[in-house]
């Protein structure tokens, strides 16, 4: 699998040197646990930032100690959804509850068979929802992008719901590009937000270089 094989139009890697050095930090075998957060969570806030920028917005009439206008801020009419995979995208979530703090959080528990590499539901509390799903927007978070299957599991979930593919993003810290193809080759237009897309997967399924297993280096499970 090469890069070549997906679209990038549609993968936005954020290769800001601030990211970038969280990213080494986490990758190394020698980072402790308290430092992989931290990085991490520098990594996430960025990304976020970043798949959130087309939110909508409207014009809401302020006054400023010094005159009254018309300030842009996020339309208080819609419903954003961030979705972690349970259990390493739970990583994203403390940022995200900083950054937005009206956003819901709907968890999604999904581990990975070892044998088939595919996903096993155990979790899933996203309701059934009883708006305009065009005002409804949704970010699934993962920080290892892999084989795909789990993030393509939680995407199905919400394109069932009825929210348009537009209006839901997949962020995840490190990405193979088979995971990126597998998304595409279901969804062409989901866009897909990262920090790096690295070569390959190994014969178990782990990104290459990686960081090994996000969720045991995070939770200090190893
Ligand atoms: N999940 C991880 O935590 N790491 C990988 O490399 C792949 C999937």
């Amino acid at each position: 699998m090469t890069e070549t094989e997906i679209n990038k139009e549609k993968v936005r890697v954020i290769s800001h040197p601030v990211v970038l050095q969280n990213l080494c930090i986490m990758r190394d075998k020698n980072t402790d646990t308290q430092n992989i957060r931290i990085a991490a969570r520098k990594i996430t806030r960025c990304l976020l930032y970043e798949a959130v920028k087309n939110l909508p917005l409207v014009r809401q009439p302020i006054t400023t100690p010094i005159s009254t206008f018309d300030a842009p801020t996020i339309n208080p009419d819609i419903d954003i959804i961030i979705s972690p995979i349970l259990r390493a995208g739970l990583i994203f979530t403390d940022e995200a509850i900083d950054i937005l703090p009206q956003a819901h959080i709907r968890h999604i528990g999904m581990y990975r068979d070892e044998k088939t590499l595919k996903p096993v539901w155990y979790y899933n509390k996203v309701p059934a929802l009883d708006r305009n799903p065009n005002g409804i927007f949704v970010y699934i978070t993962d920080p290892m992008l892999a084989t795909g299957n789990s993030m393509l599991d939680a995407v199905n979930l919400y394109v069932r719901k009825g929210i348009p593919t537009e209006n839901i993003k997949c962020i995840s810290i490190i990405s193979a590009p088979q995971g990126i193809k597998l998304i595409q080759d279901r969804y062409p237009t989901i866009e897909l937000i990262t920090a790096s897309i690295d070569e390959g997967l190994n014969e178990k399924g782990y990104i290459i270089p990686g960081m090994g297993d996000a969720g045991d280096r995070i939770f200090n499970t190893l």
